[in-house]
């Protein structure tokens, strides 16, 4: 008996029936949308083993999103019932076609395994490996050409790359007929077990039956391992070389010969579709029997663009002359029945074995498998799927919607502890709620981030704003001072802070005599440049200024100038001067010049009297040649050459205080300086003593 009511689905009529449960059209009630239901059979929904491939099923298609694959809506458990909704497909399945006699042109094959080929891509993308491709398992949708309508559906024995198996090892689970021979010898298998059916695809569609079959399941499977399959040139005329071989290819024994992906094929299927010309191959227009709303020849998938594969490396059969086919009993329905059966080699929990009878080595034949897609058939009395609803109405349809997040809502169990309900769109809601919440939590880290810079930056501002210590502080200063190629002006900033932070500080005397040797320096530098207006001198600064220029002529001279001013100030601190400068920083800077120039000023003063002398001894030794000579005209050169001398230290040393006495005396020479010839010699003098004549 069919159900009723699952979930929010009123269910309607059965549209097919396999291995796992039955499907059937359904309306949703909540929002009149019609589906497709598909139900675990009841009698297999205690087998642990078929429920778990069951979930398995939603759960890969909850992941699978693609035009060419059917797509899941919701799913659910109702009464401990476990069913999913998906878009309902109005039309047929390919094996549907094929057995009523419709054959596929080239173009169809090629569009329809195209648009396949693209959907295995995606399920490969997330690792999922369908193992079940077979023309049952394709939709197709009434009044679309084929190749555009098809959709991959029946999800059940799909395997994640590496996760659980749902039966023990070595097992097989498929069918026969559409079977790698890596499956059909229980090995492991990958992506591209489904590229090998969709060459058997391939081949059915244009061949109107798959390459290997027999009357039992070890036959069939013995052939796809090891019997090569026959060109399909051989039987169907038309086919272009480059399908012909590209099938060919596609069932190869070893995987590694076949192409090497999803997108290699589809590749490989875009060159043939673009490369091989319209109306080249009498495939085009071979059409049995076409069904209504099946392809027409011209609606096929359009080539990827971008898509740049040649037929390179597609090496051209030979065509073989078509070989007459009968329509025997090869496409009838018992025929079809057998093809379709699902081997169950070694099966505990295989599709068709009832948990409550023995595993067989050897499958059956099964029930007929697909009874038809939403073509109104109304459920057969011996439907295996006997789930009544109404009576049990008092807990079921507890219909749960996801929570916020994701992991919890799929373990969530409503109110009646044995059903629940979820649909796809409160998966993307509660994905997006997901998603928001990481948003949020990442706004909230940001925020926080941000907090903890700010502080950072403020930490590190009043780290360094803090008022350094005393230590630190002197010891930055003594760097400046004791660096020969520093100025100590460098450190006056350093020193200003020293002594406001640390008044108490022992070294403060130290630290405050910098600071005024920094003062004068700059003192000294300010006398040194250009003044603007002598108005704004003082005093003693004039003063100062005019006793340094003097330097220059004589340090002795500047420094008697300097220590005047010295004397003039004998208490520079105590001045109540209005003047703007700093008398007694003045004071100490003359003090300083005064230092400084004091053996300068001693080594001119010898040097001065050493000068003085050499020319008195000369001016002395004229005097004695004039007082000696007999001519007259010698003699007063002599004398005259006598007067130049003495008035030569006259003029260069009468300023300089240490050669006063000196000068004096010389002063007084030339007073006695003998009359020109004619008169009478002059009365002899004594050169004055230098030494004693030194200040
Ligand atoms: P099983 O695992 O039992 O083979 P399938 O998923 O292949 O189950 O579905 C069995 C049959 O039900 C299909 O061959 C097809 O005729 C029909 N069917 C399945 N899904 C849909 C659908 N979404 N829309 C219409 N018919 C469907
Ligand atoms: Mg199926």
């Amino acid at each position: 008996m069919q159900p009723e009511q699952l979930g929010p689905y009123r269910i309607g009529t059965r549209l097919g029936r396999g291995g796992m449960g039955s499907v059937y059209e359904a309306v949703d009630t909540t929002s009149g949308e019609k589906v497709a239901v598909k139900v675990l059979a009841a009698h297999l929904a205690d087998d642990p083993g078929l429920k778990a491939r069951f979930r398995s099923e939603i759960d890969t298609l909850k992941e699978l999103r693609h035009p060419a694959i059917v797509q899941l809506l919701a799913f659910g458990e109702d009464d401990d019932q476990p069913y999913f909704a998906m878009e309902l497909v109005r039309g047929m399945t390919v094996e549907q076609m094929i057995r009523s006699g419709r054959r596929f042109t080239w173009r169809e094959t090629v569009a329809t395994a195209l648009a396949v080929t693209r959907a295995l891509k995606v399920a490969h993308n997330h690792g999922v490996v369908h193992r079940d491709l077979k023309p049952s398992n394709l939709l197709v949708t009434e009044g679309v050409p084929v190749g555009e309508g098809v959709k991959l559906a029946d999800f059940g024995i799909a395997k994640l790359f590496g996760g659980a198996a749902h039966t023990a090892q070595g097992n097989i689970v498929g069918t026969a007929e559409y079977m790698a021979p890596e499956q059909a010898a229980g090995q492991g298998i990958d992506h591209r077990a489904d590229l090998y059916a969709l060459g058997l695809v391939m081949y059915a569609m244009l061949a109107g039956r798959p390459p290997f079959r027999g009357g039992q399941v070890t036959e069939i499977i013995e052939k796809q391992r090891h019997t090569p399959a026959p060109r399909l040139s051989a039987s169907v005329p038309g086919v272009p070389p480059e399908l012909d071989t590209l099938v060919d290819r596609l069932l190869a024994k070893d995987p590694a010969a076949r192409p090497a992906s999803a997108l290699a094929l589809a590749r490989l299927l875009t060159a043939i579709d673009t490369l091989v010309p319209e109306g080249d191959s009498a495939g085009d227009k071979i059409v049995i029997a076409d069904l209504p709303g099946t392809a027409a020849p011209e609606a096929i998938d359009r080539p990827m663009a971008g898509d740049r594969t040649t037929l390179a490396g597609l090496e051209g059969d030979q065509i073989q002359p078509p070989i007459s086919r009968a329509p025997s009993d090869e496409t009838s329905p018992s025929s079809s029945r057998r093809a379709d059966v699902t081997a169950s080699i070694g099966l505990t929990a295989g599709p068709h074995t009832s948990p409550r009878s023995a595993p067989a080595p050897v499958a059956k034949p099964d029930p007929p498998d697909d009874t038809g897609m939403a073509t109104g058939q109304r459920p057969t009395a011996d439907d295996p799927s006997p789930v009544r609803k109404g009576a049990t109405a008092g807990f079921r349809e507890e219909i749960t919607r996801m929570p916020p997040d994701r992991a919890a809502a799929t373990t969530h169990v409503g109110g009646g502890a044995r059903s629940r309900h979820t649909s796809l769109a409160d998966l993307d809601r509660a994905d997006r709620a997901r998603q928001l919440h990481v948003e949020q939590r990442q706004a909230w880290w940001q925020g926080a981030l941000a907090i903890l810079l700010l502080a950072a930056v403020i930490g590190g501002g009043w780290a360094l704003l803090r008022p350094p210590s005393a230590d630190t502080l002197y010891a930055r200063i003594k760097a400046v001072s004791n660096d020969d190629s520093r100025e100590l002006r460098d450190a006056d900033d350093l020193i200003r802070r020293f002594l406001s932070l640390h008044p108490t500080d022992p070294r403060v005397a130290e630290v405050a005599a910098l600071e005024r040797t920094i003062a004068i320096d700059r003192l000294e530098r300010r006398t040194r440049r250009k003044l603007r207006s002598e108005r704004l001198l003082a005093p003693i600064e004039r003063d100062y200024r005019a006793a340094m220029t003097r330097e220059q002529d004589s340090p002795s001279a500047c420094l008697e100038a300097l220590q005047a001013i010295v004397a003039l100030h004998p208490h520079p601190d105590s001045e109540t001067t209005t003047d703007v400068a700093d008398v007694a920083l003045w004071i100490e800077l003359t003090r300083r010049q005064i230092a400084r120039l004091t053996p300068l000023a001693q080594e001119e003063q010898q040097q001065d009297l050493r000068r003085i002398e050499d020319i008195l001894a000369s001016a002395d030794s004229l005097r004695i040649e004039a007082a000696t000579s007999v001519d007259f005209l010698r003699r007063d050169e002599a004398l005259a050459q006598r007067k130049t001398l003495l008035q030569s230290i006259v003029d260069t040393y009468s300023s300089r205080p240490h050669a006063r006495t000196a000068v004096q005396a010389v002063e007084a020479l030339l007073a006695d300086q003998p009359a020109p010839s004619g008169q009478s010699p002059p009365p002899a003098t004594q050169a004055p003593a230098p030494g004693a004549e030194s200040p």
